[in-house]
């Protein structure tokens, strides 16, 4: 299998707080020790590792990982947690002073004095790729780091890679509680600025997630941690086909052709199954049906949408572990008969398969069982729209009064780019209208 790398980039609170459970994740799946040693460093070919870590001279491995915050507290706690020696302190970058919560200081003040070095060092990460297949940027669109610097990194970025892919996972606001008054305002600035920068964004909002946790998972109050280890799993399922064997192997260029239709319709939804909590492990072993099933159940969703309601474009599902192209097929000729499952008219009812031989791994003390299988589905779904108009809806209360504009302009924002990301957002959702038929 060629080795197609890909550099990983967490920007803000959210955006590092994810990397502690992603890269968690890969050191177990990889045979990793906390300090970057690896445990079978004799064990000759596999070099599965090598799409998202590098090998140093002495035998240890470095993630082709880049943090940022503009404050110091987040990136400090990895500086002296138990993965200290696994990242070089390069990729460790914070500045003195947050963004608070204001996507203008992310984007147009503080994050400006950030970005010469940001970039530098993604260079160095990518330089030392040999076929550098992708960046994977984590972020939440609601504070003001995630939100103003990942839009004026991807800036930068885009027009010097614009031959690889950029995805993005970006937290979502909540639809009920958003702890931060302004997320409105930041979310719908950040995906105005991403937009032409980006191919693929994959939104999860934690109210869905926390659902999850709560209801399949036994949690009864689930943390950040809770919340960024199931985050993990996924990306984890959606990059394993770069790093281990499969039967039917599905890269980022090929699912991102099959996910997205026209470069604006690029958020689709992440839908996984099985959430079988750790107590449960081995009295549930789902059947492919069955797990092919509960991909469509609106519960399972990472953002709170009901896909019934609008119609899928495209699916794509990343099967890892003990599972066969039969009953696979079998399992989608049953999806394509339901009613419930409506696809737009002018996309042929196509589904895009993966299947990976890696299953998924259980993280010791984590909330999910270990399982033989498990499946991801990425669905490009008209229904996302709601998510957007729910989030208008709340900028709009607040732009008609003008309310808290002041502290952007403050930062140096022309009002008028307000103006702009409110017509974009009104304009992606009539996209959506318009795909819908
Ligand atoms: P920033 O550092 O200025 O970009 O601000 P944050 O990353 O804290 O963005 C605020 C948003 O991120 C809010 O919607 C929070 O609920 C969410 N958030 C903050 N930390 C985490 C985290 O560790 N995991 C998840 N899933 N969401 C987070």
């Amino acid at each position: 299998m060629p080795n197609r790398e890909i550099v990983q980039v967490h920007i803000g609170q959210a955006g590092v707080q994810i990397a502690n459970a992603c890269w968690e994740l890969y050191c177990l799946e990889h045979g990793i020790q906390p300090n970057g040693v690896l445990y079978n460093y004799n064990r000759g070919a596999d070099d599965s590792y090598s799409p998202f870590f590098s090998l140093s001279g002495s035998g240890q491995v470095v993630p082709r990982v880049l943090m940022v915050d503009l404050e110091p507290t987040v990136i400090d706690e990895i500086r002296t947690g138990h993965y200290r020696y696994l990242f070089h302190p390069g990729q460790l970058l914070t500045g003195k002073e947050d963004a608070a919560n204001n996507y203008a200081r992310g984007r147009y003040s503080i994050g400006t004095e950030m970005i010469d070095l940001a970039l530098d060092r993604t260079r160095l990460l990518a330089e030392n790729c040999n076929s550098l297949q992708g960046f994977i940027i984590f972020k939440a669109f609601g504070g003001g780091t995630g939100s103003g610097f990942t839009t004026l990194f991807l800036e930068s970025l885009w027009s010097d890679y614009r031959k690889v892919s950029v995805l993005e996972f970006a937290v979502y606001p909540s639809p009920r509680i958003s702890p931060i008054i302004v997320e409105p305002y930041n979310a719908c600035l950040t995906t105005n600025g991403c937009m032409e920068h980006e191919n693929v964004c994959f939104v999860m909002d934690n109210e869905a997630v926390y659902d999850i946790l709560l209801r399949n998972l036994d949690v009864s109050r689930p943390t950040y941690t809770n919340l960024n280890r199931l985050l993990g799993q996924v990306v984890s399922a959606v990059t394993a086909s770069l790093r281990f064997e499969g039967a039917i192997n599905v890269d980022l260029v090929e699912f991102q052709t099959n996910l997205v239709p026209y470069p604006r319709i690029h958020f689709p939804l992440i839908t996984y199954a099985p959430f079988v909590s750790a107590s449960k492990a081995y009295h549930e072993q789902l059947s492919i049906a069955q797990l092919t099933n509960s991909c469509f159940e609106p519960a399972n969703q990472m953002v709170k949408s009901d896909p019934r309601t609008g119609k899928y474009m495209s699916c794509c599902l990343l099967y890892r572990g003990d599972v066969t192209p039969v009953d696979i097929n079998n399992a989608i000729l049953n999806i394509k008969s339901k009613r419930s499952v409506n696809f737009v008219d002018w996309c042929p009812t196509a589904f895009k398969v993966g299947i990976n031989y890696q299953p998924p791994t259980a993280v010791p003390g984590g909330d999910l069982a270990k399982v033989t299988r498990a499946v991801t589905m990425l669905s490009n779904n008209t229904s996302i729209k709601d998510a957007w108009e729910r989030i208008l809806r709340k900028f709009n209360m607040m732009f008609a009064k003008r309310a808290f504009v002041h502290h952007y302009v403050g930062e140096g924002m022309e009002e008028s780019e307000f103006q702009d990301a409110k017509e974009d957002m009104m304009a992606l959702v009539q996209d959506y209208k318009e795909v819908e038929g």
